[in-house]
C-alpha cells in the first residue's frame, strides 16, 4: 500500500507477528522467537505487539502469546483453517491489513511462510525482505532496518522500506532468541471472523501428508560437532559421529562437505542449509565463509579447530585451536572416555 503523505504513513501502527502453528495444532517456536524480536522493536519504538492467529479448533493459546511479548491477539477461529490453505489465509490476513494498518509485519521463513507471506506482500503492493538475519529500529526516521545476507551471502544488506506499508519481514527459525516468558503479562484479545469474500476458492484440500521425519534433528541439538572440507571424505565425518555421540550432541557440515557427498544435505549449516543455535557448536575444520556463519553464528558458545588461525571462524571463535583436527579430536575423544564425562552428559 503506497504511502501518500505524512499523515498516511501516521495512521500506520504498530508491529505485527504472524503465528505460525506446527501440523499438531502447537504455536510453532519460530512464532516465540518473533514475539521476543517484535518486543525489542516495539519498546524501543513505543507501539504495540499483535499476534496474528488464524486457527482452527484448536487450544486457546492467547495468554501463551501475550506471556511471550504480545500486547494484543487478533485472531480468528474457524475449523476451515484446518490444514494450510494460503489463499485462505492470505485473504484473511489482507483484509486484517487493511482494517487496522500494521505499520510493521513479520513471519516466520518456514514452508508455510514462504508459501504465504510473499503473497500476501503481493497482495498488499509492499515490499518483502525474506531471511533477516537482524531487525532494528532507526532511531531517526522510525523505520524497520532489516539486515540479511545479499548476492550470494557476499554482503550485508540493510534494506529499508520508505515509501509502501506494511513493512515486512520474514525470519528463519532459530535466528533470534526466544525471550524469557511472562505468565503476569496482560493483553487483550480482538476476535474476527472470516468473511465471505476471503473464498477464493481457487484451491481446495484433498488430503494432506504428514512431513517424513528427517532424523537429523540439528535444529534442536544443543551441541554440534560440525565438519568441513578439511574431514577428507565420509570416514572423516566417522570421528565427528564418535565425538558428537560422546557430547549427546549431533553431527553437521559444511555445504563443501555436503557437495562432495561425503554427508547428506540434511546436515548442511548455513544459508542454504540449516540454521542452528546450539549451545555449543564445534567447528572442524570450516574456514567459516559468511554463508556458513548466517547459519550458526547465534550458536552461544563456538569452539573452532583449524590448522590456520586468520580464518573468519577461528576469528569469531571463542575458544580457537590451532592445530590438526585429525590428531586434536582423538586426543579429546580419549579424554573423555578416561574421564567418563562423555556419556552424553557434557554440560555447556
Ligand atoms: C549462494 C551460496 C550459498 C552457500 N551456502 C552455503 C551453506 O549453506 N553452508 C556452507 O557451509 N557453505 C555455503 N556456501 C559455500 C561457502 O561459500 C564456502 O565455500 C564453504 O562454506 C567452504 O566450506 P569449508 O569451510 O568446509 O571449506 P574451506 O573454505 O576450504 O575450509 C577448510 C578449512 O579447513 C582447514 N583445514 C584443512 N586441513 C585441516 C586439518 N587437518 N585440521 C584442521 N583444519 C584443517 C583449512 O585451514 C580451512 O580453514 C555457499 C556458497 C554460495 C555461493
Amino acid at each position: 500500500m503506497k504511502l501518500k503523505d505524512e499523515k498516511d504513513r501516521l495512521s500506520y501502527k504498530n508491529i505485527w507477528v504472524l503465528v505460525e502453528f506446527t501440523s499438531e495444532g502447537t504455536v510453532h517456536s519460530a512464532t516465540f522467537e518473533l514475539l521476543g524480536a517484535a518486543r525489542k522493536l516495539a519498546d524501543d519504538s513505543g507501539c504495540e505487539v499483535w499476534a496474528v492467529s488464524l486457527k482452527a479448533n484448536r487450544a486457546q493459546t492467547s495468554p501463551l502469546l501475550i506471556s511471550y511479548g504480545a500486547d494484543t491477539v487478533l485472531e480468528i477461529e474457524d475449523k476451515r483453517f484446518e490444514g494450510f490453505n494460503d489463499e485462505l489465509e492470505c485473504s484473511a490476513l489482507e483484509r486484517l491489513v487493511r482494517k487496522y494498518r500494521p505499520d510493521i509485519l513479520l513471519g516466520a521463513a518456514t514452508v508455510r511462510g514462504r508459501a504465504l507471506i510473499p503473497r500476501l506482500a503481493s497482495k498488499l503492493h509492499t515490499g518483502l525482505t525474506a531471511d533477516c538475519t537482524g531487525l532494528e529500529i532507526d532511531r531517526e526516521t522510525g523505520e524497520l532496518l532489516q539486515t540479511r545476507p545479499a548476492f550470494g551471502g557476499n554482503i550485508i544488506a540493510t534494506i529499508r522500506c520508505r515509501d509502501f506499508r506494511p513493512q515486512m519481514a520474514t525470519v528463519r527459525p532459530k535466528v533470534m532468541k526466544v525471550s524469557e516468558p511472562n505468565a503476569e503479562r496482560t493483553g487483550r484479545v480482538i476476535s474476527e471472523t472470516l468473511a465471505a469474500d476471503d473464498f477464493l476458492k481457487i484451491k481446495q484440500i484433498v488430503e494432506t501428508v504428514a512431513e517424513t521425519q528427517s532424523t537429523v534433528s540439528l535444529g534442536d541439538a544443543r551441541v554440534i560437532v560440525s565438519g568441513g572440507r578439511a574431514m577428507k571424505g565420509p570416514e572423516g565425518f566417522k570421528l565427528l559421529e564418535a565425538l558428537a555421540e560422546r557430547l549427546g550432541g549431533a553431527v553437521g557440515a559444511s555445504r563443501a562437505a555436503v557437495d562432495n557427498g561425503w554427508i547428506a544435505y540434511p546436515h548442511q549449516v548455513g544459508q542454504t542449509g540449516q540454521t542452528v543455535q546450539a549451545d555449543v557448536y564445534i567447528s572442524c575444520g570450516i574456514s567459516g565463509q559468511i554463508q556458513h556463519l548466517v547459519g550458526m553464528q547465534s550458536c552461544r558458545t563456538i569452539i573452532a579447530i583449524d590448522t590456520d588461525d586468520t580464518t573468519p571462524m577461528m576469528q569469531m571463535a571463542d575458544i580457537a585451536v590451532k592445530g590438526d583436527l585429525f590428531e586434536i579430536i582423538p586426543e579429546i575423544i580419549k579424554e573423555l572416555d578416561k574421564t567418563g564425562n562423555g556419556k552424553g552428559g557434557f554440560e555447556a
